[in-house]
């Protein structure tokens, strides 16, 4: 006979290890959590698995797995494992996210720390500003150095925000609620940019973004786009129909105590 090394040989020996697979399978878990037998499933030339319900309570669907091997040349089989495995309809989990991926803005509690990665796109070396090329060519050894030399040289912040950075945080402000698209900003009379309450940012944000100093607006202290706007905008007026009806004019009263005694 000619082995096909592509077609895997159903093993009898194997396939019927039935009572075997169950005994290992009470002897780990007990026989309080073990149901009928479900089938056997040839996994390789002499490898079955045999499959088991689960009685377990709180695990609807989900069958213990109980693989035997019956090597050549030996007359009986060998346990290989014995695992619990979820079924079509078996409660599960939902699937794990790390948590630099769950994390959102506002996650942040007193005390909890939130370190950003060395090589994080959004920083670059304070020596490095405005060259977006060369922030891509260090290795983390050397940007190391390029960090001990700027506190050494008392030069202030280790990184700042890298073109990159920047640009995301412009358009993440440009399309939140202080951009010019929601509809405070569409109803309101004039943009922020003419806006006595604004107060201007240095840098390279400053030629889209201030911050808005009125107490009364929603957005006090706020980054605002200078395209956003309010109601509390430092030169709105009321349309005429707006304003409050005039008074009349004054009456005097010229009626005495006297006067009164007459009545
Ligand atoms: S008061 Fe309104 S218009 Fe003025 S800066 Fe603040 S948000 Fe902008």
């Amino acid at each position: 006979m000619v082995d096909n090394p592509g077609v895997m040989m159903t093993d009898d020996v194997a396939v019927a290890a039935v009572d075997a697979a169950r005994a290992a399978l009470l002897e780990q878990v007990g026989d309080g959590v073990v149901g009928e037998y479900l089938e056997g499933v040839t996994e390789d030339d002499g490898v079955v698995t045999h499959y088991f319900t689960c009685i377990q309570t709180g695990y609807p669907g989900w069958r213990w797995a109980v693989t035997v091997v019956h090597a050549p040349g030996q007359d009986g089989i060998t346990v290989d494992e014995v695992v619990l495995l979820p079924g079509q309809d078996s409660i599960l989990a939902p699937a794990w996210v790390p948590w630099r991926e769950r994390i959102q803005p506002g996650d942040l509690g007193p005390g909890d720390l939130l370190p950003v990665d060395e090589d994080d796109p959004r920083l670059v070396p304070t020596y490095l500003t405005g060259d977006p090329g060369d922030d891509a060519t260090l290795d983390s050894a050397e940007r190391q150095q390029v960090k001990v030399i700027a506190d050494e040289l008392g030069l202030g912040r280790p990184r700042v925000l890298s073109i990159e950075g920047r640009l995301l945080a412009a358009q993440r402000w440009y399309d939140g609620d202080q951009g010019p698209d929601v509809p405070l900003a569409q109803s309101a009379p004039a943009n922020c940019y003419s806006c006595g309450f604004l107060v201007r940012l240095s840098g390279p944000l400053a030629t889209g973004f201030g911050v808005c100093a009125n107490e009364f607006a929603n957005d006090d202290a706020r980054v605002v786009s200078l395209r956003h706007g309010c109601g509390a905008h430092s030169e709105a007026q009321l349309r005429k129909k707006q304003l409050p009806p005039p008074l009349p004019d004054p009456v005097f009263d010229t009626l005495s105590r006297g006067d009164l005694e007459d009545f």
